[in-house]
């Protein structure tokens, strides 16, 4: 067991101002506390903490860190309280200590959504002070280290739990030594056959490669002598969880696998790394496809290498990391690397936390906080947070240069939403690299992506499922329902205004707050949101703010819906006598003039002779694109192609005739066309639609009608148009009306 000289020796190799005190006092009061107690290997327990404490030294963290290393299971395993550490330590450590001794209690491999909330918990714990976590990763490391010892039913668990979540956590914070360790260790436990038969061919291999790794060391010396550059070159070996994966991933046999053996270039300048890069290229050919430069894109976690793949010396391949010595420590130890290089910086004075919150790994984990405030359900966030911890990054630039990264599969939607979520909710298309592309294509690598954004645009539900990011999907979830709640609320506070006049009264949303409670609604827009989508009637309403109201509909009611009807069909009888039956006259007389065939009365082109040809029940009318429909005996019907009829006939190709319009300027002629009209149900929107539909010199056809809901009703017409211009603005002309909520085109 190391002694308590020796620990703060270690810290002062590193850490020359190094309190000794605290340190000393941490060791003693842990020791005596934990007293007699012995792990399951039998070794005093105290054993444990200093082991932890080791393990952060060699990451060169502070003595507060190490003291909360050596106190961490206090707490929770002896009579030790926080108020008794806050006392003799102070309430930063104490602090740190309770965090560390709830995460204890945490099981990550639980049921979904137990685990969820538990990561939940310990991500929580962990953005409040990231020292959390680096002694938690040490607690992990260890306890694997030793699991050994612990009973079998438990290894397995702990295992899945370590190659879960704390190995992937490690290195998204960037500690890739930790990772790889706690990865081993794991893999022993959840797949020992495979452990063994991949460790077993690694060490067969080694050996047989003894004298090729010394040959390509050599040669990588000598260059890097002639060119002048100071390196370390070092050997490794792929560690048997990463052969392993490699081999699962690519289905490769272990034979297939080309990079077994690496080197890593380690030099002192940017400069020198490029250097290095360039000498190595001259000497030996690059391996198509295998270069990164992590160096001017660094990884999210702040990784930092060049990486290239050569055809060595004796004609193997060889991969090789270039980095600086300073690269090399980052990749290391990650976040406790950075708390490190800046504790001895000039504005050293905070601890390595409140330090390490500028970096990319740090920024991770606030955006995975922030996730957690968005309100998504648990398995949600467990699914996102597992994903973008284990899926590896595509990195893409917006048009400025600024780097955004995201977790494979991301679609330009991602991309807006991480750039900003106003960014997100406005995006209505993208570039990629320069052109445009839909909206759901997968980004890759080093993609520019330039957001086209408009002001009117409403994030459509269904992006929802395209997308992949947390922060994305609950966006787009609020973004829907805030622009449907809108729509809705507006619309009720019409219907509301007009039902108030009628009864003689002046709406104003004020009046609508006392009745609250007796509406059975929490806020004023859950009033018109109610209104606007029919569930709560505008007569309801009054009578609730006026309670001595009387209801004309009530007791007047019939009369005047008859009333109503009387308008309408007196104006829908004028429109039909005057321009109507002239128009149909017309066409009757010009079909006849032309052609004298019964399909002749048409203007179709495409259709031979003596078929009769006539329009579907929704009608078509000139600038429509049309197909006609062969119906045997019967003849064809010309539907616009956009008609959600002409599904029915998708397995009849044969019954498929091309056919075009064929009109003459001097011959204005009338079609048929459907129109679907919602107004806000009140006496005289009929007539006032119908004198709309007039002075737009179009002719009512037929009229039908049904009410929907207490304060809307829709309205079929079928209506005789000169074209698909004549319409639409005869659309839009209706929109515009103040009775109507909606106007579409049935089946076109
Ligand atoms: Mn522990």
């Amino acid at each position: 067991m190391m002694r308590q000289y020796e620990l703060v020796e270690r810290v002062q190799r590193y850490k020359p101002d190094v309190n000794e005190a605290l340190l000393n006092k941490a060791y003693v009061y842990a020791m005596q506390k934990h007293g007699h107690q012995k792990r399951a290997s039998g070794d005093p327990y105290f054993s444990h903490p200093l082991e932890v404490a080791a393990i952060l030294t060699e990451m060169h963290l502070d003595e507060a860190t190490i003291a909360v290393a050596l106190l961490h299971d206090t707490i929770e395993d002896t009579t030790a309280t926080r108020a008794e550490i806050d006392e003799l330590f102070g309430p930063e450590i104490g602090a740190l200590v309770e965090g560390l001794t709830k995460l204890k209690k945490l099981d990550l491999v639980s049921s979904k959504a137990e685990q969820a909330e538990n990561l939940r918990k310990l991500l929580l714990a962990i953005s409040e002070d990231v020292r959390v976590l680096l002694v938690k990763l040490a607690d992990r490391l260890h306890n694997m280290r030793t699991l050994d010892h612990v009973p079998v039913h438990k290894r397995l668990r702990i295992a899945e739990e370590t190659m879960e979540i704390y190995a992937p956590l490690a290195g998204r914070m960037g500690m890739q030594d930790m990772r790889e360790e706690l990865e081993e260790l794991a893999f022993r436990y959840i797949n020992p056959e495979a452990y063994h038969a991949v460790t077993e061919r690694l060490s067969d291999l080694t050996e047989r490669n003894r004298g090729v790794i010394s040959e390509i060391e050599a040669a990588l010396a000598r260059l890097f002598e002639k060119y002048q550059i100071n390196a370390v070159v070092k050997s490794r070996q792929k560690k048997p969880w990463s052969v392993f994966r490699k081999m699962e991933a690519k289905a490769l046999s272990f034979e297939q696998l080309s990079d077994i053996f690496g080197f890593r270039v380690i030099v002192d300048t940017v400069e020198d790394c490029y250097r290095a890069l360039g000498a190595i290229h001259t000497t030996w050919s690059m391996v198509p496809g295998r270069f990164k430069d992590y160096i001017s894109t660094p990884k999210q976690n702040d990784y930092r290498s060049i990486h290239t793949t050569i055809v060595g010396p004796s004609r193997q391949r060889v991969e090789l990391q270039i980095r600086t010595h300073e690269m090399d420590r980052i990749a290391e130890y990650g976040v406790a690397a950075h708390s490190l290089y800046k504790d001895f910086g000039p504005n050293a004075n905070g601890p390595g936390n409140q330090i390490s919150r500028d970096t990319n790994a740090y920024a991770w984990l606030r955006r995975t906080i922030e996730a957690l405030s968005e309100g998504d359900n648990p398995e949600d966030f467990l699914e996102n947070t597992k994903l973008e911890l284990f899926h590896d990054q595509v990195f893409c630039f917006t048009p400025k240069g600024r780097l955004i990264a995201l977790p494979r599969g991301a679609t330009p939607i991602d991309f807006a939403y991480a750039v900003h979520t106003e960014v997100g909710d406005s995006c209505v298309g993208a570039k990629i690299n320069g052109r445009i592309m839909p909206l759901m294509t997968e980004l890759k690598n080093g993609d520019e992506v330039e957001i086209i954004r408009s002001k009117a645009q409403v994030p459509p539900a269904a992006w929802e499922s395209v997308v992949v990011t947390g922060k994305a999907r609950s966006a787009i979830r609020r973004a829907t329902r805030n622009a449907i709640r809108k729509q809705y609320s507006g619309l009720g506070a019409r219907i509301l205004e007009r039902a108030f006049e009628r009864a003689g009264k002046t709406f104003s949303k004020d009046l609508l707050k006392p009745v609250l409670p007796r509406l059975a609604r929490k806020d004023v827009e859950d009033v018109l949101a109610a209104v606007g989508r029919g569930e709560l009637s505008s007569q309801d309403v009054i009578h609730a703010v006026f309670p001595d109201y009387k209801d004309e509909r009530v007791t007047q009611g019939p009369k005047r819906r008859e009333e109503g009807w009387f308008n309408l069909r007196n104006a829908a009888g004028m429109l039909f006598q005057i321009p109507g039956r002239a128009g149909r006259r017309n066409r009757k007389e010009k079909g006849r003039e032309s052609s004298g065939g019964e399909n002749g009365a048409l203007p179709i082109r495409g259709v031979s002779g003596d078929l009769p040809v006539r329009f579907a029940p929704e009608g078509a009318v000139p600038g429509d694109r049309i197909v006609g429909i062969l119906t045997p005996g019967q003849g064809i019907t010309i539907y616009p192609i956009q008609s959600p009829s002409l599904t029915a006939f998708d397995d009849q190709p044969e019954r498929w005739i091309d056919v075009r319009w064929d009109i003459d300027e001097n011959m204005k002629e009338r079609f048929p066309a459907r129109l679907s009209v919602t107004a806000i149900n009140e006496p005289g929107s009929l007539a006032a639609i119908a004198q709309v539909i007039a002075t737009n010199d179009a002719n009512i056809h037929t009229l039908s009608m049904a009410r929907t809901a207490p304060d809307f009703t829709e309205m079929i017409f079928d209506l005789e148009v000169w074209d698909l211009k004549h319409l639409n603005r005869l659309i839009s002309q209706l929109k515009e009306a103040s009775c109507v909520s909606d106007v579409r085109r049935v089946n076109g």
